[in-house]
């Protein structure tokens, strides 16, 4: 008898799970409340143009890397005409514009960074060996995916020889960035690090996205964040996977404290020997199970720790060949943007997406435009409450916007056809993440050391994956702890896992 797997949200945790569960003859269906794969790592269409939300770098594009291992056994990069999706790997991964018209370009090689920071901040030179030096040390790092198969000796022998490695990526890890960004004499340089992640983030979130383009693991793939998602689902259903769209979860059911089956919105209740929730945390934990589950520790990590911000996202639409531009900038306004949620913004996080002729048609662009929030309820109040208002507050919202890049790169916005803009309403009603947040938990020196259960303590049968069970997020972990359940439930089941496809 095949065992039957319930599993919630086709995000990439989801997808990811379901994929390797049916390889290991386990039934599954995936129940997902949006009408497309991929949860927050996705991209819309509005006409000619596709707007990516997600995607910027991917960790293991870049064979024995890694998570290389995942892509692979996922067929992530393998698409629907038997092409494979193209990496394309920057020189540079942002610049950031500081006041009195300098810029401090992060480059992606370290060698070459650690020289743009001596020209801005001659001052500081032991900070920056010190940290080319770090950058270089941990971009040795492979992360360890098939761990199943691996002796304790084998285990062991791997700690042991990256231990430099855990070492000074644990002294990052431990930093807040904006206790780093104090030590540095250049005001350039202080500037810079407080603008790329906030000063309560770990350095560790930096320095090891730095890490990762130095030794080009980390790159994009050319087709973007909803291609990437979609060939995964593809991988997943000619294995016979199932996947209800437009089907949201409204219970988990429960019976003597063992998880049984779902209840969905529409009242349909399905039963399966395992349920999955890859889907938001705070739903799966306080709506889903109604906090009947919830810990002393786990509401405590709920009420006090801190998330990854939501966004007000302007896309835009634009006739022109934009290849002269660089592909990322932090435009510096000249007084604080301010949005109408009180959230004060003295960069634009623009990303010219020339790096991906899919995206639009030959001769235009799709540029993007990202600004962080944390008042949800703003927009969420203000939606509910006057529909009519909120459009037009997004219209006047992306107009803005695009009169400020316009005044940086002059010429969008006469040759602009589209713009679009999304708030963390929208992040909430596509993917139902807590407070809009893009990517759970955020990533400090406390978070990044939190081991969260992947199982609900107390239920028996009922897992959780994905973001909200990993502090810091992203895609290659969300895929991991697919992979890590399938191991997990075999183990439990007494099979031997089988990583590929059959
Ligand atoms: C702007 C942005 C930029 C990012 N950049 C990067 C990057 O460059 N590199 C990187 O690695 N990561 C990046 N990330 C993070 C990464 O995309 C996420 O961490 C990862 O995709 C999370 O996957 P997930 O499956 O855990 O969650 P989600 O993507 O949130 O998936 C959860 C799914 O569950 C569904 N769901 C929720 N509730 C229910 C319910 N009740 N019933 C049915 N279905 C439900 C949702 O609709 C969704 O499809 C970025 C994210 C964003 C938003």
């Amino acid at each position: 008898m095949r065992k039957k797997v319930l599993v919630i949200g086709a995000g990439v945790a989801g997808l990811s799970a379901g994929s390797y569960l049916q390889r290991n003859s386990y039934d599954t269906e995936i129940f997902e409340m949006h009408s497309q794969p991929g949860g927050v790592c996705t991209a819309w269409k509005r006409g000619d143009y596709t707007f990516d939300y997600c995607i910027h770098w991917l960790m293991g594009t870049k064979p024995d890397t890694g998570f290389d291992l995942l892509w692979d056994e996922l067929g992530a990069f393998e698409n629907h005409d038997g092409s494979s999706m193209r990496i394309r790997n920057f020189d540079e991964f942002t610049r950031m514009e500081v006041p009195g018209g300098e810029e401090v370009c992060f480059y992606a090689d370290a060698g070459r960074f650690g020289a743009e920071l001596k020209r801005v901040a001659p001052d500081d030179g032991k900070l920056i060996d010190e940290l080319v030096a770090d950058m270089e040390y941990i971009a040795r790092f492979r992360v360890p995916v098939a761990t199943e198969k691996q002796s304790f000796f084998k285990k062991t022998g791997f700690f042991l020889s990256n231990l430099g490695v855990f070492r000074r990526y644990l002294k990052h890890l431990r930093t807040p960035l904006g206790e780093y960004a104090d030590r540095w004499k250049s005001k350039y340089a202080k500037e810079a690090f407080r603008a790329v992640i906030p000063p309560s983030w770990s350095l560790g979130s930096l320095t090891m996205g730095l890490a990762m383009q130095h030794t080009k693991a980390a790159g994009y793939p050319v087709g973007g964040s909803l291609q990437f998602a979609k060939n995964i689902e593809r991988g997943y259903l000619n294995q016979g996977g199932r996947i209800r769209y437009r089907s949201k979860v409204d219970e988990i059911l429960v019976k003597d404290n063992r998880a049984v089956g779902i209840r969905l919105e529409n009242g349909d209740e399905v039963f399966g020997d395992y349920i999955v929730s890859a889907a938001d945390g705070h739903s799966t934990l306080f709506d889903m199970l109604d906090g009947r589950y919830l810990t002393p520790r786990l509401k405590q990590v709920y009420e006090s720790f801190p998330l990854f911000p939501s966004s007000v996202f302007v896309a835009i639409g634009v006739d022109k060949d934009l290849s002269h531009l660089p592909h990322s900038t932090f435009v510096r306004t000249d007084k604080p943007f301010v949005l109408p949620d009180e959230s004060s913004h003295n960069h634009l996080s623009t990303t010219v997406y020339n790096f991906d002729p899919t995206l639009a048609p030959d001769g235009k662009t799709t540029v993007t435009v990202i600004l962080h929030t944390w008042n949800d309820s703003y927009w969420q109040e203000f939606a509910d409450n006057d529909r009519k208002a909120y459009n037009q507050l997004k219209t006047e919202i992306g107009e803005r916007v695009l009169e400020a890049v316009d005044s940086r790169f002059p010429g969008l916005k006469e040759a602009t056809e589209v713009i679009d803009v999304s708030t963390p309403y929208t992040v909430k009603r596509y993917t139902n993440n807590w407070r809009g947040s893009f990517e759970g938990f955020a990533p400090t020196p406390i978070t990044l050391i939190t081991r969260l259960p992947k199982s609900v303590p107390g239920l028996q049968n009922c897992h959780m994956i994905g973001q909200w069970t990993t502090p810091g997020g992203g895609i290659p972990t969300a895929a991991l702890d697919g992979r890590n359940l399938a191991v997990d439930l075999c183990k439990k089941d007494k099979k031997k896992f089988n990583a590929k496809v059959v």
